[in-house]
């Protein structure tokens, strides 16, 4: 279908953070020229001069980064094609393909208020295309400065095939007029600038989100206007919250961008798998869920994503975040979380040795979401637990409850004189600790005998395997943290 390569583009608009949608986008372009060795170019489509910001580039850069999308040309920055825009909007005035606009915004809502009045869609009428050198004249000595727009042809409706959406037609009076490319003060506007570099850049195949399908009927005409080859389009379906809101930063905060996902330490690898399987799968023979961008582009085709809407579900994104930590061994989650800085809260991790500490994420790991919850208490995957004791004034009401019952301060005090002869901890040695302690009790295994045990080491009834957990304690911690809670139950 390319017979000159494939060569493709992402051209985000650094008015904002790199949104979840975006990075969807790219790496479907991704993908894509993975699989048939194409060129992937990124360009900035900074020409918005009030919204654009430096900050911003610097996230989309660093957002492509961690998800590992790389390109080959790049990044382009639309602001820096001034010039050749100027140019085509001369040539298209040449050839009375576009013209001079002179309408106020007053006029401009006039119309739309009579169109409205007569149920008509709302738009520019088009009345200023075939102005007079006279009446042009006229416009100026009053001091108005033209906008130019490009004159959309005369058809009924303007069709491509999609490479996703198969055959798509747009009514051509659905696009609101005859396009302004050029504003007042000569800045070129998307429809035109986006169509002059995909031409400048080569590019012959065009995926974007779906909520382009007008712009790109506005953007045919330019083609043709110039005698330009067309690309090919490719449409993809948006990602939706589950009330089937469109994500974005204004409403859904910072789900939508992914620096959000980078300072919270999710797995890129996950963000990925779960991007990519919100609208493609595996082929039947081979249909795995969890994989990694480099296992997806060998199979990856564009007439293979769906149609449908992307709903963004939070429990899938844990499940896939889940799975790619298991997927990684506990060497990686310690270098990643210390490279990272999620280790900060739990400093005394230092106190274990380098095995101990694999250990401990091997312990935890499993249960991991985000790297940020090897720090965060509230979190079932917490390192806390290894730090430092619990604060025992602020125990969760399930927690408080366990200590009240009349076995805790049995258990817990039989437990502490079996700590005064036992020997250092082994995972044996812990174990024939809880069995004696069974037997001193006379409480059977189970929430009696357990939970007491947990909230006196870590402040909570649930946790981690607890013969592991005890283990890597070790006896002197687990004997400080017994003594302080028979202290506590004393009060
Ligand atoms: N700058 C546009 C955006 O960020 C690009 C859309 C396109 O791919 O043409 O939405």
């Amino acid at each position: 279908m390319f017979e000159s390569g494939l060569r493709l583009r992402i051209p985000p608009s650094p008015t904002g953070s790199l949104h979840l949608g975006t990075a969807r986008t790219a790496l479907y372009n991704w993908l894509l020229a993975k699989r048939f060795k194409g060129v992937f170019v990124f360009r900035l489509e900074d020409t918005d001069r009030e919204r654009s910001k430096s900050e911003f580039v610097t996230d989309i850069i660093e957002g492509f980064k961690w998800l590992g999308i790389d390109w080959n040309e790049g990044p382009l920055r639309q602001s820096e094609h001034k010039a050749r825009h100027q140019m085509v909007v001369n040539q298209l005035l040449d050839k009375s393909l576009a013209y001079e606009c002179f309408c106020s915004s007053e006029e401009l809502e006039q119309i739309r208020i009579a169109q409205r009045a007569l149920n008509k869609v709302e738009g520019y009428d088009n009345r200023h295309r075939n102005l007079t050198k006279e009446q042009k004249e006229a416009f100026r000595a009053e001091g108005r400065k033209p906008v130019i727009r490009f004159k959309l042809p005369n058809k009924a409706e303007i069709a491509w095939t999609d490479l996703v959406r198969g055959k798509m037609s747009v009514n051509a009076s659905d696009l609101g007029g005859d396009p302004v490319i050029a504003k007042e003060n000569g800045d070129v506007l998307y429809n035109f600038a986006v169509v002059v570099d995909d031409h400048d850049s080569a590019i012959n195949c065009v995926i974007r989100g779906e909520d382009h399908l007008h712009n790109t009927a506005k953007q045919i005409p330019i083609y043709e206007a110039m005698e330009w080859e067309i690309p090919k389009f490719a449409h993809v379906p948006l990602i939706l919250t589950a009330n089937r809101e469109k994500l974005s930063k204004r409403k859904h905060g910072d789900i939508a961008s992914i620096s959000n996902y980078i300072k919270a330490g999710y797995l890129p690898e996950a963000i990925n798998n779960y991007l990519i399987a919100m609208s493609w799968q595996f082929p039947s023979d081979n249909n795995k869920e969890v994989f990694t961008k480099e296992e997806a582009f060998k199979y990856f085709d564009l007439k293979d994503l769906s149609k449908s809407a992307a709903i963004y579900d939070p429990l899938k994104l844990n499940w896939f975040c889940k799975e790619h930590f298991q997927r990684l061994s506990a060497e990686e989650v310690l270098a990643r979380a210390k490279a990272g800085g999620f280790l900060e809260l739990s400093n005394n991790l230092e106190e274990y040795s380098k095995e101990e500490q694999l250990q401990i994420i091997s312990l935890m790991k499993d249960g991991l979401i985000k790297l940020s919850d090897l720090s965060n208490p509230a979190s079932a995957a917490s390192l806390l637990v290894f730090c430092q004791a619990p604060n025992l004034q602020d125990l969760n009401q399930e927690a408080k409850n366990c200590l009240q019952e009349p076995e805790a301060k049995l258990v817990l005090s039989e437990l502490n004189n079996l700590l005064e002869t036992s020997p250092d901890f082994s995972p044996e040695i812990v174990q024939k600790l809880l069995i004696n302690l069974a037997e001193k009790t006379g409480l059977k295994k189970g929430k009696k005998l357990f939970w007491p045990i947990r909230v006196a080491v870590s402040g909570n009834v649930h946790g981690a395997d607890l013969v592991s957990l005890l283990n890597i304690l070790n006896k002197n911690r687990l004997q400080e943290r017994v003594k302080a809670t028979l202290q506590y139950l004393e009060i």
